[in-house]
C-alpha cells in the first residue's frame, strides 16, 4: 500500500479496525486521526468517510479540488461535517494545552493584523493544503506553533505558514460558498502550479515576519517565540495568584473588622 493513499484506505475502514495510536476519534461522517508526521505540538487530520447514500463518491473526495467540482450544496455538506467535528477536536486540544503546558498559545501580532488575518490569530488552525501531497480530502487541525522535530524542510513550513496562502483556512474556504459565484469558481480552480510556487518562497517567522536564513535558524527562533509566550503566561498566572491571595487577605481583614465592630457594639450596649 502506497503511503500516498493511506488516508483513502482509512476513510473506507470501520473505526473499530483502527489501533488507538492512529484513530483519535470518529463520528458518523468523519474520522480524526493523529498526523503521523506532526508539524506542531498538536496535529490531527479529519477525513470525511464515504457515505453510502451520498452522491459524493470516494473519487469526489480525492481532494478539495475534486470535491469543489461536485454539486455545490453536496460539497458544502461534506465541508460542514468536517467543520463541525473540528470544533470538538479544537476544544480537546485547547484543554490539553492548558493541562500539559498551563496556557493556550497563539500567533503574536498587532490587533490590526489580527483583524485582517482573523483565522491566523487563533490557538488552533484548521485548514486544507491547496495542493495536497496525500490522496483523500483531509482537514488539518493543528496548534499554532509549528514547533516539531518532524518539521524539517522549507516546504513543510511554508505549507502551514498561516499567512502565506498555501494553507487554506477552513473559515476562508467556507467563505467561498457565501461569496459571489464567480469568486467561488475562481477559488475552486485551485491551480496547483500557482500554489506550489508559494512553497518556494523565503522563510519568514509567522509571528513577527522576520526573515530566516535557514530551517535550523527558523526552528530555534520559533521555539524562542513559544518560550517567550510561555513565560509571559506563567508571569500572568503568578500575578493572578498573588492578586487572589491579596484579595483573600483583605477579605479576612474585613471579617475581622466586622467582628471587632460587633464586639465593640456588644461592649457598648
Ligand atoms: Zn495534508
Ligand atoms: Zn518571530
Amino acid at each position: 500500500m502506497s503511503n500516498l493513499s493511506i488516508l483513502r484506505t482509512y476513510a473506507q475502514k470501520p473505526p473499530s479496525e483502527f489501533p488507538s495510536s492512529v484513530l483519535f476519534t470518529h463520528t458518523e461522517r468523519t474520522l480524526t486521526i493523529y498526523d503521523a508526521y506532526p508539524k506542531s505540538t498538536f496535529h490531527f487530520l479529519i477525513l470525511p468517510r464515504v457515505q453510502s447514500e451520498s452522491e459524493i463518491t470516494l473519487k469526489d473526495l480525492h481532494s478539495l479540488k475534486t470535491l469543489l467540482k461536485c454539486d455545490k450544496s453536496h460539497a458544502k455538506e461534506v465541508i460542514d461535517a468536517l467543520a463541525k467535528d473540528a470544533e470538538d477536536v479544537k476544544k480537546e486540544i485547547e484543554s490539553e494545552m492548558v493541562k500539559r503546558y498551563g496556557f493556550k498559545w497563539q500567533v503574536v501580532g498587532a490587533i490590526v493584523a489580527a483583524l485582517v488575518f482573523s483565522s491566523t490569530f487563533r490557538p488552533i488552525w484548521t485548514g486544507f493544503h491547496a495542493s495536497p501531497s496525500m490522496h483523500h480530502l483531509h482537514l488539518h487541525v493543528l496548534s499554532a506553533d509549528l514547533c516539531s522535530e518532524k518539521l524539517k524542510h522549507k516546504k513543510h513550513y511554508n505549507s502551514f505558514h498561516p499567512k502565506l496562502g498555501f494553507f487554506l483556512h477552513l473559515e476562508d474556504v467556507l467563505g467561498w460558498f457565501e461569496a459571489e459565484p464567480s469568486y467561488f469558481t475562481q477559488m475552486a480552480k485551485l491551480d496547483e502550479k500557482k500554489y506550489e510556487s508559494l512553497l518556494k518562497e523565503g522563510l519568514t517567522c509567522f509571528h513577527c515576519d522576520k526573515e530566516m536564513k535557514n530551517i535550523p535558524t527558523l526552528k530555534e527562533h520559533l521555539q524562542s517565540e513559544w518560550d517567550a509566550q510561555a513565560s509571559k503566561a506563567k508571569a500572568r498566572e503568578e500575578r493572578k495568584r498573588k492578586a487572589e491571595e491579596r484579595k483573600k487577605d483583605t477579605d479576612s481583614d474585613d471579617v475581622e473588622t466586622a467582628t471587632d465592630e460587633h464586639q465593640d457594639k456588644k461592649q457598648k450596649s
